[in-house]
């Protein structure tokens, strides 16, 4: 048996078979043949095309994520069945001789390359499938590759650092649990894996060949740790906390209609951060008065392109059916950094999250922010819509946003199309810029939502999907907690709603403590919604208030976090 510690992302227990899933990005290593090896190497190809067919048809057929993912399994089917590109890889295995993942690696980069060069907006943007098709072909031909996104069997899946999108894509189903070698806190792909209810621990270093397929690992997402190998009382163990895990949420869940308000009547609104329209039925189904965060970026992995404005707006709608007259808070694209780059063909950057990172992409593709300005606008005439801005530092941007926002507004007027003209227009505070110059913008937005995941990183200079420097990714710092207690104040000052939609507002001890400062408004992932709800109603808001005063006292995030700990324990002693 051993133990290795990682970083606890989604809670629950997973205990299972593992499936070793080398990086979809790993280059396979040229391996030179014999010409007596060459017809081993086109049957290895030919049957990797086969396997890859069957998975895509299963897909296309399947009741998967969306119609949206089903159409992109068809295309790709397409791509798989085109003789050239059949031709040319085997063309690459005889010539070389080179082994049949070479063989593919290198026609699919050329292509991929060549895709990428094309002048029309449409086929540029396809070289993303052949990305897609590529990975899958080689996990079927690289050794120890399995089927990552749609396993046959119950499996924890070990994977050096997936995208967002190969979270999204697996089968919720067979992926029991979810634990990766890279990866931080609160990078994106460890709000998808959290917000789809897989257990989780990331940043594990190098594990991956520490573990044998088909081993039994048991994935802690709640203390972190993982355990391979277990011998038979650890298992033991882990299956009764598994069952307690499972036994607690449903007695949470059990609660979660009940109104949010602390005992001496303080009332608290706690909302739903999604990522797809789907998702609202279980924000509701746990409680959550609206959503708080929508974040639109997976529109384009659903499409594999930039929706237009009818995609957008079918999405928004198939949203706000569902929300029945609650508020839906639709955020601008917030691509960059670790949402999509690659994905969107954007060049490399030296510091991607200090470069043309979410509302300036926004603002240097200009027409891709106004389609879907427009078509937040016309949502906003069937629903409780607001709009949010990701990523403003200066009253400057707020300003150019929303001054390309009016100019969309005078267009749908020309048009004769409906909106709400008083649209509320909010923005992130996510920046130490924005928290510093809260009273300014204050003045101009409608409301604020924390974003303390990003907070946390450019305040603290530590990149939160970087799991070496994780230790020190911590919200409780009291620079973070000064910027909070700022931003709350001015947001008062100025009679500007405050909400938190920060991962940090998940954790139940920094639940209790922003309770203190002032927050009303939580935005948390949909499965922590009740977990919420349960610490505003065991919690006045006097203790909360005092407890948040004293956590402010203490010089170090490690004693904010253990007199939290323990004033958690005492307040809510079952949990
Ligand atoms: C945040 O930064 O806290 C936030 C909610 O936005 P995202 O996690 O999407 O960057
Ligand atoms: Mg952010």
């Amino acid at each position: 048996m051993r133990i290795y510690q990682g970083i606890p992302v989604s809670p629950g227990v997973a205990i299972g078979p593992a499936l070793v899933q080398l990086s979809a990005d790993s280059a396979p290593v040229q391996r030179a043949i014999s010409h007596g090896e060459v017809d081993t190497e086109l049957d290895r190809f030919h049957k990797a095309v086969e396997g890859a067919r069957e998975e895509l048809q299963a897909l296309a057929s399947g009741s998967s994520l969306t119609e949206a993912i089903r159409g992109i399994a068809s295309s790709h089917r397409e791509f798989l069945a085109d003789p050239t590109l059949h031709r040319e890889v085997e063309d690459a295995i005889r010539n070389g001789p080179s082994s049949a993942e070479w063989a593919v690696a290198s026609v699919f980069r050329r292509w991929i390359q060549k895709f990428k060069s094309l002048e029309d907006e449409f086929f540029r943007q396809r070289y993303v499938d052949l990305i897609d098709l590529e990975r899958r072909l080689l996990r079927k031909l690289l050794p120890k590759q399995g089927v990552a996104s749609s396993p046959d069997h119950p499996v924890v899946l070990v994977t050096q650092d997936p995208t967002p999108s190969e979270v999204v894509s697996v089968d919720r189903k067979q992926v029991m649990g979810f634990v990766t070698e890279m990866g931080g806190p609160t990078s994106h792909t460890a709000i998808v894996a959290k917000s789809m209810g897989i257990p989780a621990v990331f940043g594990l270093g190098q594990i991956m060949s520490a573990i044998l397929p088909g081993g039994t690992l048991i994935c802690d997402g709640e203390s972190g740790q993982l355990i391979v190998d277990p011998d038979a009382a650890t298992l033991e163990r882990y299956k009764e906390k598994r069952e307690h895990v499972k036994r607690r949420f449903r007695i949470l869940k059990r609660m979660a209609q009940l109104p949010s308000e602390t005992p001496d009547g303080w009332k608290v609104s706690v909302l739903g951060n999604i990522e797809f329209p789907f998702e609202v039925d279980e924000a509701i189904q746990n409680g959550a008065a609206g959503i708080g965060l929508y974040r639109t970026e997976f529109l384009y992995t659903e499409q594999g392109r930039f929706p237009d404005e009818e995609s957008h707006l079918a999405e928004y709608r198939s949203a706000l059916e569902k929300m029945r007259g609650r508020p839906l808070v639709i955020r601008t694209f917030d691509f960059g950094a670790d949402k999509f780059a690659a994905e969107l063909g954007m060049p490399p950057e030296p510091n991607p999250f200090l470069g043309c990172r979410s509302i300036r992409y926004s603002f240097a593709r200009p027409e891709l922010f106004r389609t879907q300005l427009r078509a937040i606008l016309r949502a906003s005439a069937e629903g409780r819509v607001k709009l949010m801005l990701p990523m403003i530092s200066s009253v400057t941007e707020y300003r150019r946003a929303w001054t390309i926002l009016e100019q969309v507004k005078e267009e749908l007027r020309r048009d004769r199309v409906h909106f709400d003209p008083d649209l509320p227009v909010g923005v992130m505070i996510e920046i130490p810029a924005a928290a510093i110059t809260a009273d300014l913008l204050a003045k101009e937005a409608d409301f604020f939502s924390i974003g303390t995941n990003d907070l946390t990183q450019y305040t603290l200079a530590v990149d939160r999907t970087n799991e070496r420097v994780a230790s020190l990714y911590r919200p409780s710092n009291p620079s973070i907690l000064r910027l909070l207690k700022q931003i709350i104040r001015e947001g008062e000052r100025h009679r500007v709603h405050v909400s938190m939609c920060g991962e940090m507002a998940c954790e139940r001890p920094y639940t209790l403590l922003l309770l203190g400062l002032g927050i009303r408004e939580f935005s948390v992932t949909p499965s922590a919604v009740p977990e919420v709800k349960r610490v505003v109603r065991a919690v006045t808001r006097r203790a909360a208030a005092r407890i948040a005063r004293q956590a402010m006292t203490f010089p170090t995030p490690e004693e904010v976090d253990a007199f939290l700990a323990e004033e958690t324990s005492r307040l809510l002693p079952e949990t």
